[in-house]
């Protein structure tokens, strides 16, 4: 028996990272998967994506957990391409019960390098895209009687992080918009939830984020010689932050909602 036994799942940005690891985590515990990700070219943006051999590996490791896959690319920013993404899931698995909008994009740029086109995708990628992924699953979690909807934020959309100011700004963005459809959804017994995980040793958490951090940190006067505790002594692994997923998408944290859960290690500057 799982925790999950006969719920639906959608996540996005599913190809590898955070997003794979929460697809295994829940179908581990029976829940089908329905997922998407861009698994290919973002034209101008300067960050690089998961591949469509990514995205069939998810496939595979989430039946290798005895659950079903469905997995199609699609990118976030497309309100449309996203509802025909859903709706496909839901007329393949009857139903939908579960939401976590993951797909994200960190661009490494400190404030004097960031243009207003590496602002824009954030937003659009971080904020939109998450807007969509719940404007697109909400009609169906409401059909079914209720659910819970999981917005990935970051220890970036919590605390001071003297880095990213488009990034940060996105992820401060899910706070307000977690509070603002948890008010709106719990008429329907659908929870709101956002989780602020640290750093996690993905391809984006692991590589040049992390080096970045560092090297701007050690160039600012007032920053050198500071640094985080997940920086320095504690990165995750994604199956860390999928556990919690895991707990807030099953119903034993039914009466959690419009709560921002941090995952950081404890991480603060220091
Ligand atoms: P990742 O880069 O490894 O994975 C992100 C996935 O999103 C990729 O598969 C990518 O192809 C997909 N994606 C990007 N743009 C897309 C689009 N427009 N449409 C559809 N899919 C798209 O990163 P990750 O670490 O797994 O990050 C997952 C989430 O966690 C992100 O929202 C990120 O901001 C957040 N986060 C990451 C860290 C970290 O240290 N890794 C820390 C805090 C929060």
């Amino acid at each position: 028996m799982g925790r999950l036994d006969n719920k639906v799942a959608f996540i996005t940005g599913v190809a590898r990272g955070q997003g794979r690891a929460h697809a295994v985590r829940l179908a581990g515990e029976g829940a089908q998967i329905v997922g998407v990700d861009i698994a290919g070219p973002l034209p101008g943006v300067p960050y690089d994506p998961a591949t469509q051999a990514d995205l069939d590996e998810t496939g595979r490791l989430v039946e290798e957990q005895g659950s079903k896959a469905h997995l199609v690319r699609c990118d976030v920013r497309d309100l449309d391409e996203l509802k025909a993404a859903v709706d496909d899931g839901v007329a393949a698995f009857g139903g939908l019960d579960i939401a976590v909008a993951n797909a994200g994009i960190c661009i490494p740029e400190t404030w004097d390098e960031v243009t207003p086109t590496s602002f824009r995708d954030t937003m659009d990628i971080n904020v939109i895209g998450a807007w969509n992924t719940v404007t697109a699953t909400a009609p169906h979690l409401i059909e079914r009687g209720g659910g819970s909807i999981i917005l990935t934020s970051s220890f970036a959309g919590k605390k001071m992080q003297p880095f990213m100011v488009h990034y940060t700004t996105s992820k401060h963005a899910l706070v307000g918009m977690t509070r603002a459809f948890a008010a709106e959804l719990g008429n329907h017994n659908v929870r709101v939830n956002s989780i602020h995980p640290g750093a996690v040793a993905t391809p984006m958490g692991s590589g040049q984020m992390v080096a970045r951090i560092e090297e701007t940190n050690a160039a600012n006067p007032r920053l050198a010689g500071m640094g985080m505790t997940f920086l320095n002594q504690f990165v995750a692994e994604a199956d860390e932050i999928a556990n919690v997923v895991a707990f807030l998408a099953s119903d034993e944290s039914k009466f959690i909602t419009a709560e921002h859960i941090s995952i950081d290690g404890g991480a603060q500057y220091f």
